[in-house]
């Protein structure tokens, strides 16, 4: 993938950048959230996508079961997008791009600490450790430029 193409992201992984410390569904996702976060971090715009993205749609076809296919994930998806369009007072829908700069990520990770996203994470096995991560202060996330504290 060229440096400058846009990131494809689904709507709820959108939330769950703002949460990662490195774990996930197996290594290639999580080789797969780690470079996202980075390139992401680095200024590289996301465009937002209905379906799986440049995390998940590696995995489609080597992993036995994805969990991009999982029933709830695109109502985790509407239901992401419809939260963080309020908190940042934008639309946000699939085709959209943004770039995910440090103010950005502050008031996203304010109001997921504030229980903002509850409805959308609340589909996902994962949300005690992401309600703990935030509210740690998000101690230990990766999703952030290095003169930025996580
Ligand atoms: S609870 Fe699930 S959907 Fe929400 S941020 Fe955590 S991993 Fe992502």
């Amino acid at each position: 993938m060229a440096g400058d193409e846009p990131v494809r992201l689904r709507g709820h992984h959108l939330l769950c950048l703002l949460t990662y410390k490195g774990l996930g569904y197996s290594p290639g996702f999580v080789a797969g959230m780690t470079a996202t976060a980075g390139r992401l971090a680095a200024g590289t715009m996301a465009e937002i996508v209905e379906d799986p993205d440049d995390i998940c749609a590696p995995l489609c076809c080597v992993e036995e079961h994805p969990h991009c296919h999982e029933a709830t994930v695109p109502e985790r998806d509407r239901r992401a997008l419809f939260l963080i369009a309020a908190v940042l007072g934008r639309p946000l829908m699939a085709g959209d791009r943004l770039v995910l700069d440090q103010d950005i990520r502050v008031r996203l990770r304010a109001a997921y600490r504030d229980g903002a996203f509850e409805a959308a994470c609340a589909l996902c096995e994962w949300q005690p450790l992401c309600r703990d991560i935030a509210a740690s202060d998000y101690a230990g996330t990766l999703f952030h430029s290095p003169d930025e504290p996580a």
